[in-house]
């Protein structure tokens, strides 16, 4: 199994990269927002308990964003790898991620981090807002505030996975496709 993580500041293409990686690498693709904005659309439990926190910009609380992920994970173990996007965002799902995976015999081989400047990606989310209906693209007070999350909750995964040994970082700027190359590049020569 080879499990990655992919990391970055919103709008710095972890999903579009991700679906590149899990179709070269055969992973299972687990987007935590995905799996959000599904339950949001579904009217599940779930959705209705996250959906001020999407709409906002703010984190969803960690249990409920755990359990959510550990269930992804344990209903889909039939798999090659799995490429988490967007999980783990704070400290604690970093531990609990750990934790969980060792338990079912499982670690992450790579964390890889898209490198991309906050004036570049908000240009991106306002882009985007006007194409999706994403209400936490279209406004510009909800697109700083989840910078300021990622800023003060997720950057501190840097040097978490950096004494693991597993951090690895991509310049994502440039066209899709060189962006994609620079991390087939560099999974090719972890895997
Ligand atoms: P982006 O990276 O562009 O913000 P995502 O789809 O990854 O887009 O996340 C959208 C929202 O979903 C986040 O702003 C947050 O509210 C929620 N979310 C996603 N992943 C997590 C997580 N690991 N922990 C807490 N909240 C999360």
């Amino acid at each position: 199994m080879f499990n990655i993580v992919i990391f970055g500041k919103p709008g710095s293409g972890k999903g579009t990269q991700a679906k590149f990686l899990k179709e070269k690498y055969s992973l299972y693709h687990i987007s935590t927002g995905d799996l959000f904005r599904k339950n949001i659309r579904n009217q599940t439990k779930l959705g209705i308990e996250a959906k001020s926190f999407l709409d906002n910009g703010d984190l969803v609380p960690d249990f409920v964003t755990i359990k959510m992920l550990e269930n992804e994970v344990l209903l889909n173990n039939q798999v090659k790898g799995y490429i988490f996007d967007g999980f783990p965002r704070t400290l604690h799902q970093a531990e609990s991620l750990d934790t969980f995976l060792s338990s079912i015999n499982l670690k992450i081989n790579a964390t890889i981090a898209l490198d991309v400047n906050e004036n570049e990606l908000i240009t991106r989310l306002i882009d985007r807002g006007k194409t999706t209906n994403r209400s936490d693209d279209q406004d510009i007070e909800k697109i700083k505030n989840r910078f300021n999350e990622y800023n003060t909750k997720t950057s501190i995964l840097v040097n978490f996975y950096n004494k693991q040994g597993i951090y690895f970082s991509v310049d994502g700027k440039g066209s899709v496709n060189d962006i994609t190359l620079r991390l087939f590049g560099l999974v090719d020569s972890l895997i």
